[in-house]
């Protein structure tokens, strides 16, 4: 059976050349500008108020644009990223500990196992400075030294320490700095903030992206807004996996609308797997939670020597115990990146060395850090972190180790975008999570909120620019052809979710979804297991149209609505996910094949055949363009951490 077919390369038109050092610097200036008193006649709609979409509504706005954001929640303040916890990275070198632009760049590079672009890459840790000064400038209260610089903790594929906190809290306390930036703007009149409204559709009108079909979350109204730019900023859609450490609201809509409607889907197989989460507790939980990986600062990853342990964890000696990440990575030791400590935690437990429940945990263990420092050093370093796992367990991390197990958290595979963060429609611009851009085949820990706030404060207004300068483009009214059709469509695909009125809960679909996922594209994937998923995948979504209860109308609030239209997504997005892992006969970060592994268990990337970006065009059978990858500055490497 033919999965996919394969098309023509796709390449960067936007990408810039010459000394990597200048290259943002030169791409700016040969950018078109507009002129501040046509700005205003200009148009852009924003889609997501997280970190990435709050600071560009802001900056566009600022810059004298006119702006019509939308989120779904209650308030943009509510946008996932305010769940982020452990930090954000910046190449400012306060510790005069070695670090530089140019080590954050080959550290992320590297990180991302050689699947990531360089210009990208190398853009992001020169832009990193500047969003902590201009975060500074905004009154987020990053956590602080004695002597009032900036403190800085590690996380994990560094040997530096690059990453601001405000205690547990970074990403709420970023997003308060955004969303004030956005409540100004929203005073003044140039942002039209529409919060409870859910993107079911992208207008496009001659070939660039001009509007969105919007529904009313509250009253089910449906109207079409138009502009001269589409703006994405919609968040990652790790809830494919159904249990996750997203919000429970995350989902992949806006993106595979804008993909079903013609914009490249970019390596979709690629899923952060977060090592320090709370293990799931029971077939009744809905959510996951995550243990920020700062606390791998000081905390120390352990489980028993011996399989079947089941002495209580202070009764196990130190000579009985294995500090396994110590012991594989001795220079890196329990702050190895991502990808690493879950496949090492996986392996520990497949060996039947696991603690708690069923065996799938592990120890992440304070007692070392508490005699050092002390506990109150340790209480106001991560104490709402503890809190939140003692609320959560019964267990107090002050006496006993955390338990943790591997858990989704993040995807790095998005909408495809150049350099310009523009996808392939023109005029439509995809920024944060819900872009494929920086991160390669894995992010490091403390990268998403950098990214996020790059693309928003940084490179979008000034890339966005280059485009606008055309505008403003045809007036559209809501009887042009192309926008009756896009509203024709969502109201069709909502009567048909509401008409089936079968009797299996939407959840009970997700879930299941989520399982498959799990099982045969998680952790681990075989060419077996993925060509397996995608004959479930397939038999799943044809009883989730003929099967599925959605009750009430959508003529009101209807979360059932809501939930079944996200899930019908994440059907079609998950056999592109698994399609994707199974073409990529490779492991590279995230993606780890079966298949492809060195003696001792390692990823094993095959450059000669993979070294590139799989974009994925939509249709029935999908369609593969290569994006080949080129390695000027950092020439790919066996990734090593040991
Ligand atoms: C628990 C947790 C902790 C984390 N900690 C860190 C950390 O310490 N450091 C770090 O760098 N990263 C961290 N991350 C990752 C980081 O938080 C996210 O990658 C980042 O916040 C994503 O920001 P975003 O703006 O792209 O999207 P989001 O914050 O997810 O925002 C998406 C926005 O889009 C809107 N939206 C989506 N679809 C639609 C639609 N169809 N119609 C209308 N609106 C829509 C939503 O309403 C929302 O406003 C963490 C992630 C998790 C889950």
């Amino acid at each position: 059976m033919t999965f996919w077919n394969e098309g023509e390369p796709v390449s960067d038109a936007a990408a810039p050349d010459g000394p990597i050092e200048t290259r943002w610097e030169r791409h700016k200036f040969s950018a078109k500008l507009v002129n501040p008193a046509n700005r205003r006649k200009l148009t852009v709609i924003v889609v997501g108020t997280g970190l990435a979409g709050g600071s560009a509504a802001a900056t566009l706005a600022e810059a004298g644009y006119r702006v019509r954001s939308y989120c779904y929640q209650d308030s943009p303040r509510r946008a996932h990223s305010i769940a982020a916890q452990g930090g954000i990275n910046a190449a400012k070198n306060y510790r005069n500990d070695g670090d530089s632009i140019y080590r954050l760049f080959y550290d992320t590079v590297k990180g991302g196992d050689f699947r990531a672009r360089e210009s990208n890459v190398y853009r992001l840790a020169q832009v990193s400075v500047n969003i902590i000064d201009q975060c500074v400038a905004q009154g987020v209260p990053f956590a602080r030294e004695y002597g009032g610089l900036l403190d800085n903790r590690s996380f994990g594929g560094t040997q530096v320490s690059r990453t601001f906190y405000a205690r547990g809290q970074t990403g709420q306390q970023l997003l308060l700095g955004a969303y004030q930036a956005m409540e100004r703007q929203i005073a003044l009149g140039t942002i039209e903030m529409n919060a409870r409204h859910e993107m079911l559709e992208l207008i496009i009108v001659d070939g660039r992206a001009r509007g969105v079909v919007v529904r009313d979350l509250v009253t089910g109204e449906i109207t079409t807004d138009f502009a001269d730019a589409v703006v994405l900023a919609s968040g990652g859609y790790g809830n494919v996996f159904f249990l996750s450490t997203n919000a429970k609201g995350c989902n992949v809509t806006a993106s595979w609308r804008a993909h079903r409607k013609g914009a490249l889907f970019a390596n979709p197989c690629y899923t952060q797997i977060h090592p320090t989460c709370i293990p799931e507790s029971g077939t009744h939980q809905s959510k996951l939670t995550l243990m920020s990986e700062s606390l791998r600062n000081d905390g120390r990853v352990w489980v028993p020597l011996a399989r079947g342990d089941s002495r209580k964890p202070g009764d196990i000696p130190e000579a009985e115990r294995d500090y396994y990440l110590e012991r594989i990575y001795p220079s890196f030791g329990n702050l190895v990146p991502r990808d690493i400590a879950s496949r090492a935690a996986k392996n520990v437990c497949d060996e039947g060395r696991g603690v708690g429940p069923g065996g799938l945990g592990v120890y992440l263990d304070f007692a070392d850090a508490i005699e050092r420092l002390g506990r109150h050093t340790v209480e106001e370093k991560y104490g709402n972190l503890f809190e939140m796992y003692q609320r959560i367990t019964g267990e107090d991390p002050y006496e006993v180790p955390m338990r943790i197990y591997p858990a989704v958290h993040y995807t790095m595979g998005g909408l495809w975008v150049d350099y310009d963060l523009q996808s392939t429609i023109p005029g439509l611009f995809v920024i944060g999570e819900a872009n494929f851009s920086d991160h390669g085949a894995n992010r490091l820990g403390a990268s998403a909120l950098m990214q996020g706030l790059a693309d928003g404060y940084f490179v979008l207004p000034n890339t966005i620019n280059n485009y606008l300068a055309a505008g403003p483009f045809e007036k559209l009214s809501a009887d042009h052809a192309e926008v009756v059709a896009a509203r024709t469509s969502v109201e069709d695909r909502l009567a048909k979710l509401l008409a089936v009125d079968g009797d299996r809960t939407v959840d009970s679909f997700h879930r299941e979804l989520g399982h498959i996922m799990w099982e045969y594209c998680g952790m681990e994937r075989t060419e077996e297991g993925l060509t397996k998923a995608i004959g479930l995948i397939r038999g799943l979504r044809d009883d989730f149209w003929t099967r599925v209860k959605v009750p009430g109308t959508g003529e009101q609030l209807n979360q059932n609505l809501e939930k079944a239209g996200r899930v019908a997504d994440f059907f079609e997005l998950a056999e592109l996910m698994c399609i994707d892992a199974l073409h990529r006969g490779e492991s590279a970060g995230g993606h780890f094949r079966a298949e492809s592994q060195t003696p001792d268990g390692e990823a094993l990337r095959h450059d000669d055949e993979f070294s590139y970006v799989a974009a994925w065009e939509y249709g029935d059978v999908p369609t593969l363009h290569k994006e080949q990858l080129d390695f000027e500055y950092v020439h790919p490497s066996t990734r090593s951490y040991k």
